[in-house]
């Protein structure tokens, strides 16, 4: 049984289980991982990468549609969303394939089956049992479908990656990130979009600025955003869906329902109990900054703490776990604080830091001021439609520290990277003031604010 002991096994071969496990065994830990489906988690196989490549072919449709002014004649285009999905199922088997073979080269063993805790030391994997010094629970989690009745005739983004052909007339109900996002990929794809949200505006806790421009978007682009509709049944048959909702509407019909109300984590029926690790009431493995929970050895990273839903969060909690456990670093531990987040919609919003809610409620009115420009990307100087960008940066105090920056529109997916360096630095508005603009691009309207 000797070849069955490991210094570390980590519980689901995602983002954070898979980068943890190979920072561990760069750093000479004898490591397992166990996966039950594919390697590389939600974000290789129903998340960050198929969704990019859906939002890839809906800017490509739109930057169809825009040609023509452009004086391109184009004539009708068709999609072949069949040959889409295989394009895209093909490149995440091949993604999964490198997964493996990276966690090989590092010496990792790799263990297929779903593992359940015996005890904190302990996990069995199809009646094998492994046994560890410190073991990582990164099971992630799984999307939450409403309980409502009919609610099993709804499909959640997972069903969305399964989907052979585009549905026609689509409903997406909830106004997270991924309403915000396969929203426009539906809608730029050739569907009839429906957006209904439970109260009066999507994406909570981001900037006002970007939640009231997020909804105007979506409108200006021809989808339906329904507001104050909670959904309390749904009625019908496939493709003739009807949502009914608690002030009486009935909304429909549908061929596709999409719930996308959030995710819950998963650490039911993997035998957490037996190890005396305690959950918060949504279930999330409660953890402290370390990533370790209060029983001695049981570790925990990524959607099932609960903590920023990020892959690269994941991945960065799981390799300063690694370094604090193995890498002789025993402070080693991420900063949850600033993180630069993108919602891909049409247009992308990129943000970072503190909205201008959040900062008001922090350094109080008198100490926060606001730099804001809505413009017209050049790009759109000859495309029919003119969606607009708009560039939010909230300040504090007299010397003008920097402490959120908002964008929404053409680029702000790849502008904010760089900008939340800066954000990070501690940059004042007269830095960047004092960087030379970048003409003509979006990004160059931020140094110039006034
Ligand atoms: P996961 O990646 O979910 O990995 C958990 C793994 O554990 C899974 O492979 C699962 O099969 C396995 N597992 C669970 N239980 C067991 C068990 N008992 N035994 C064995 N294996 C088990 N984030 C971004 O940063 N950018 C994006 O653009 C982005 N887009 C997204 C789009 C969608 C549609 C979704 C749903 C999410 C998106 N995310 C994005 C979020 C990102 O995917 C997650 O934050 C990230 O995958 C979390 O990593 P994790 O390691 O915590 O869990
Ligand atoms: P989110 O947590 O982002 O949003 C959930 C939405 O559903 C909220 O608008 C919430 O409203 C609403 N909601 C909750 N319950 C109900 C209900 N019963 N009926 C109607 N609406 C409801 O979850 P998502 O599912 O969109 O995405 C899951 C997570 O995955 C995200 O939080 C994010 O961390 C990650 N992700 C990241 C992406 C990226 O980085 N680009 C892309 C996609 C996902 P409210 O909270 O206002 O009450």
């Amino acid at each position: 049984l000797v070849k069955d002991r490991f210094d570390y096994l980590v519980l689901g071969g995602g983002s954070g289980g898979v980068a943890s496990a190979r920072r561990a065994a760069s750093h000479g830990a004898r490591v397992g991982i166990i996966e039950g489906d594919r390697f590389g988690g939600t974000c290789v196989n129903v998340g960050c990468v198929p969704k990019k490549i859906m939002w890839n072919a809906a800017t490509i449709a739109e930057a169809l549609e825009d040609a023509e002014g452009y004086g391109f004649d184009i004539g009708a285009f068709k999609l072949d969303f069949g040959k889409l999905k295989q394009g895209r199922d093909n490149y995440v088997r091949y993604l999964n394939r490198i997964y493996e073979k990276h966690l090989d080269a590092e010496g990792v063993e790799r263990i297929v089956g779903w593992g359940r805790f015996v005890d904190a030391h302990t996990i069995d994997v199809a009646g094998r049992r492994l046994v560890a010094e410190h073991v990582l629970v990164a099971t992630g989690g799984t999307p939450r479908v409403p309980d409502v009745p009919g609610a099993e005739l709804g499909i959640t983004s997972d069903g969305f990656f399964d989907l052979e052909v585009l549905p026609k007339q689509v409903a997406l109900v909830g106004g997270g990130y991924i309403t915000a996002e396969l929203s426009g990929v539906l809608h730029h794809l050739g569907a009839r979009v429906t957006v209904l949200l439970h109260h009066g505006e999507p994406i909570r806790g981001f900037d006002g600025m970007l939640r009231a421009e997020l909804v105007q978007h979506m409108r200006d682009a021809g989808m339906e955003v329904m507001l104050w509709r909670e959904a309390i049944r749904v009625d019908g048959t496939t493709p003739a869906l009807v949502i009914v909702t608690r002030n009486g509407d009935r909304i429909g019909p549908f061929d596709c329902i999409l719930w996308a109300i959030g995710r819950s984590p998963r650490t039911s029926g993997i035998g957490l109990e037996s190890t005396g690790v305690a959950l918060d009431a949504d279930g999330h493995v409660v953890v402290d900054d370390l990533q370790s929970t209060a029983v001695p050895g049981v570790h925990a990273v990524g959607d099932v703490t609960g903590q920023l839903q990020l892959t690269p969060v994941a991945i960065a909690a799981g390799r300063k776990l690694a370094d604090r456990l193995f890498g002789g670093e025993p402070e080693a531990r991420i900063d949850y604080d600033d993180v630069p987040t993108v919602i891909f919609s049409h247009p992308p919003i990129g943000t970072v830091g503190l909205s201008e809610e959040a900062a008001r409620a922090r350094y109080g009115d008198a100490a926060v001021k606001i730099y804001e420009r809505r413009f017209t990307n050049l790009y759109h100087a000859l495309t029919p439609k003119k969606p607009k960008t708009t560039v939010k940066l909230v300040v504090t105090g007299t010397e003008e520290r920097i402490v959120g920056i908002h964008v929404i529109g053409l680029a702000a997916d790849e502008l904010i990277q760089g900008f939340a360096v800066a954000l990070r630095m501690g940059a004042k508005k007269s830095d960047l003031d004092r960087t030379m603009a970048i003409h003509p691009t979006a990004a160059e309207e931020l140094v110039t604010l006034r």
